[in-house]
């Protein structure tokens, strides 16, 4: 037999002036642990029908049934059947009911007796299953509600015991000569007639009951209050822990944008860094849930969003339930947003800033998009606040241990700087100093010495003395690069003047040398490059220095341009000379790297000139490489430079440079387009 009325509706329907209350379990066990109490104590034999959900609440009590049933003939007890629970006759009647009847969810209690009724008629109700708000505490016993009647009333009690006879024989029609023998006993009384005048109950029984559900309400928020903040803790700790397991912000947001999001259950959570500057940002870290879309990879406003601007004048939290409502103390700021706030549907948004010391390193967003808008509690509030600062912290962190990557990269260029000075003075420098002290000694001790001869000793010693001073100046220029001290003047540049500049310079210092055939083979339409021109044309100088070096003076140098990727140009110096073995390529750029060792050196140099202009191209934003096809092939060394925005080059516009416009004057009209020099 299936029967799935509820009891509570049914006694609503019979006696439609009760108005059914809210019950916690707490206050529900104490109500009808004192209605048993009360059969216990007292000399009635009154008639008891308990209905219990499942047999495991039935099992709580059984003990005390049992004594009831030591008291009264008249003792009903209902359950979901199974778990050990069964339709019997033993000490009292106990009725299994199916799981699909109503009285599952319900709990009944009814006593009537000579001088004694109380009822008890609730039905459970169920939290609902997809509040974001129900906090674990709700799975608690004690936190579980039920809605229904709680009387002393005799005729209200009388009604109850009918229903649930009725419900009983239903199940047992084997009772029906007991039931009939209750109902004679007991519910006499016309129950057609009952008057409207309920809620019988003894006054000071109520205020108990309304004592109790006081008490079990505060207890629930405090549940509530628990829960919120363990849930709270719960995030914060996962965020911490991933702070603590990685320095990379972009790794952290990725955590807390999901932990944040699911945590709060909106439908779209962002995390971004940003400036107080910026003008847009792409969004990177989004949590969503399904049927909302996604913002990745989405310019998103910051300039001409109102409430951006709202939170840098005041680093604080804007909570909007409802974007699409007038009045609300952000309506002249949405108005601006209505675009963005159509698109996106965010109809309830929360923005909380991260901060540091007063700069703005990023925001917290959250989002509703459903047609009903969302109202943020104080909770949603602290929470976000909680994870912003730890973000902040995490950025900070992340910042400081980048700055010290940096001072350590600097150290360690310093420390090798220090090294190779030890180096250049036991080696490079004591070499030139011992024959500049033997030659001094000499002139000094023999003062017959013929005149051709000091003056033999006097030129080595000055030689010696100016290849010191030239190694000295080199590591200067060396260590200054490497550690990052150069501030570049950056600037467009006319590539064919600073290759002329360094030309010029190249042949002043091999005034007294036959030169190979140099060509500057660079167009006048080559476009400008973005450089600092001292320090290019130290590039070009020492490049063309180095291919003078090595190449016969029947060979050839030039200097060429060609246009690269990435608005790059790319400037070629090669020669014909001696050129480079293939696995030496990369060497070359190595500090006081020289073939043929310092001491064999017939060229000059001091083996530094490579790496130097390494240092440079790169400060500038470029790469340097050698090619070659190994010995006596001929080199050709290769950078870029990026190239000097939205102007295309004319030697005229280069007149700009500092030192290239004083040459441009002189030259611009004078000189042919390639350029050949002797
Ligand atoms: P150096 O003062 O010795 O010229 P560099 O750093 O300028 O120092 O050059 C390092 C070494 O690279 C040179 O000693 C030489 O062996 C090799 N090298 C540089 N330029 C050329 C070139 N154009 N042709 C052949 N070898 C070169």
């Amino acid at each position: 037999m299936s029967n799935r009325a509820s009891i509570v509706e049914e006694l609503l329907q019979e006696i439609p002036q009760l108005r059914p209350q809210m019950y916690f379990k707490t206050s529900l066990t104490a109500l009808s642990h004192a209605m048993e109490d009360q059969v216990l104590a007292g000399s009635d034999c009154p008639l008891v029908i308990a209905s219990f959900q499942q047999a495991r609440f039935y099992r709580q009590e059984a003990h005390r049934y049992q004594r009831i049933a030591n008291i009264t003939q008249q003792v009903y007890v209902l359950s979901a059947e199974g778990a050990g629970f069964s339709s019997c006759s033993e000490f009292y009647e106990t009725i299994a009911f199916e799981e699909a009847d109503a009285l599952t969810q319900e709990w009944h209690l009814v006593v009537l007796g000579d001088q004694y009724s109380a009822c008890l008629i609730c039905r459970e109700r169920q939290p609902a299953p997809t509040d974001p708000r129900a906090p674990g505490a709700l799975t608690l016993e004690q936190t579980r509600r039920f809605e229904g009647i709680w009387t002393l009333d005799l005729q209200v009690s009388q009604q109850a015991a009918e229903i649930l006879l009725r419900r009983i024989l239903e199940y047992r029609p084997d009772l029906t000569n007991k039931v009939e023998q209750a109902r004679t006993q007991f519910l006499q009384t016309d129950l057609s007639e009952i008057c409207p005048g309920l809620g019988g109950s003894d006054p000071f029984a109520q205020r108990l009951v309304t004592y109790v559900q006081a008490g079990q309400y505060k207890l629930l928020k405090a549940y509530k209050a628990i829960s919120a903040q363990e849930r709270r803790e719960r995030l914060v700790n996962s965020i911490t822990s991933a702070i603590r397991r990685s320095l990379n912000p972009s790794e952290i947001f990725k955590i807390a944008v999901q932990e944040l999001g699911q945590a709060l259950q909106v439908c779209r959570c962002l995390i971004y860094r940003c400036k107080a500057e910026d003008i847009t940002i792409q969004i990177q870290h989004e949590y969503l849930t399904q049927a909302v879309s996604s913002l990745v990879g989405q310019i998103w406003p910051l300039q001409d969003n109102p409430l951006f601007q709202r939170v840098l004048l005041q680093p604080e939290t804007i909570a909007i339930d409802d974007t699409l409502t007038e009045g609300s103390p952000y309506e002249a700021d949405l108005k601006g947003l209505e675009a963005l706030i159509g698109s996106w549907k965010i109809h309830s948004w929360l923005m909380a800033p991260l901060i540091y010391q007063d700069r703005l390193l990023g925001i917290i967003e959250l989002h509703h998009c459903q047609p009903e808008p969302h109202i943020w509690s104080e909770n949603d509030k602290a929470l976000v606040e909680a994870i912003a600062a730890q973000l902040s912290v995490a950025i900070i962190q992340a910042e400081a241990y980048a700055n010290l990557e940096e001072l350590n990269r600097q150290l360690a260029a310093l420390d090798r700087t220090r090294s190779n000075l030890i180096a250049i003075t036991g080696h490079e420098l004591r070499t030139p100093l011992s024959t500049i002290q033997v030659c001094l000694e000499s002139l000094s001790s023999e003062p017959d010495m013929p005149s051709e001869l000091r003056q033999v000793m006097l030129s080595s010693a000055l030689a010696d003395a100016e290849r010191m001073r030239k190694l000295v100046q080199d590591f200067l220029i060396l260590s200054r690069l490497e550690s990052g001290r150069i501030e570049w003047n950056l600037e467009a540049l006319s590539l064919w003047e600073c290759a002329e500049l360094a030309l010029s310079s190249v042949k002043a210092k091999h005034v007294d040398k036959s030169l190979p055939q140099i060509a500057i083979q660079i167009p006048p339409d080559t476009p400008l490059v973005r450089a600092d021109g001292e320090w290019l044309v130290e590039v070009l100088a020492k490049l063309l220095d180095n291919a003078c070096k090595f190449t016969p003076a029947a060979g050839e140098i030039t200097i060429s341009v060609a246009r690269a990727a990435k608005k790059q140009l790319q400037v070629t110096v090669a020669d014909t000379g001696r050129g480079i073995e293939p696995n030496r390529l990369e060497a070359v750029f190595d500090r006081f790297y020289q073939e043929e060792g310092a001491l064999r050196r017939t060229t000059g140099g001091t083996g530094l000139g490579l790496a130097i202009c390494r240092q440079i191209i790169a400060g500038l934003g470029g790469q340097i490489w050698a090619d070659s096809e190994g010995k006596d092939k001929g080199s050709q060394f290769h950078f870029l430079l990026p190239l000097a925005e939205n102007r295309q080059g004319t030697r005229s516009q280069a007149g700009r440079s500092r030192k290239t416009a004083r040459s441009s004057r002189k030259t611009r009209r004078s000189q042919p387009d390639n350029l050949v020099l002797e």
